[in-house]
């Protein structure tokens, strides 16, 4: 027990930098972004244009208010739509979906520009380690799209991990006695690699090759 204040550290900040320090973590709790980094960003912040700084800010909130999961398949939407670009686009191929595991590996494969299906954005892959278990993944969602009829192919397309691995048979297990082809995504991509940093054609080749699951 403690009688106060005797022993302790000050609460007063020599170089008033508080406000410095709060951007600076801020930052640096972004994935990618380590101390130094996130030094350089809040002190290139605090120098640049106000307006253009302003502008980053109200880009963070726009997106957070804005942007929600499409009821389909979990891509990112605008609010006010509730189903996201792909899904309301009537010339893809609605028989064939894509399972990835985010939105960013979605928008990896549209880039390779080769893909005319749907898809369906899991949320995150089986990591139990982590404390990421099936029932937090956008599986259930998956279910009821395919025993809804009129699809027949689903192509596994998570990581070539260890717990994307795990996630493909997952979903295998859970649809595989829905009388829907299970295809994964060949191995065209590097063993322990990730869909987000793969090349156009190294993405184009694998959902080319794919094999049934
Ligand atoms: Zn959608």
């Amino acid at each position: 027990m403690s009688a106060g204040g005797f022993g302790e550290a000050s609460p007063v900040d020599p170089s008033a930098s508080g406000t410095v320090d709060r951007l600076v973590r801020a930052l640096g709790r972004l994935p990618g972004i380590g101390a130094k980094s996130a030094e350089r960003l809040a002190h290139h912040l605090i120098r640049c244009p106000a307006e253009d700084a302003i502008a980053l800010a109200e880009a963070i909130r726009a997106a957070r208010d804005r942007i929600h999961q499409c009821a389909i398949c979990g891509h990112l939407t605008e609010s006010g739509q509730e189903h996201c670009t792909i899904c309301r686009e009537p010339r893809r191929d609605e028989s064939l979906v894509c399972v990835v595991e985010q939105s960013r590996d979605l928008m990896a494969l549209e880039k390779a520009g080769t893909y005319n299906g749907r898809y369906h954005v899991l949320h995150g892959r089986l990591a139990p380690l982590q404390g990421v278990f099936e029932d937090q993944l956008n599986l259930a969602r998956l279910e009821e799209r395919v025993r809804a009829g009129g699809i027949r192919e689903v192509i596994l397309a998570t990581n070539p991990t260890l717990e994307g691995d795990a996630t493909a048979r997952l979903v295998a297990d859970r649809l595989g006695s829905l009388g829907v082809t299970i295809t994964r995504l060949a191995r065209g991509l590097a063993s322990g690699g990730s869909l987000e940093f793969a090349n156009k054609e190294m993405l184009a080749d694998a959902l080319q090759g794919r094999q049934r699951y």
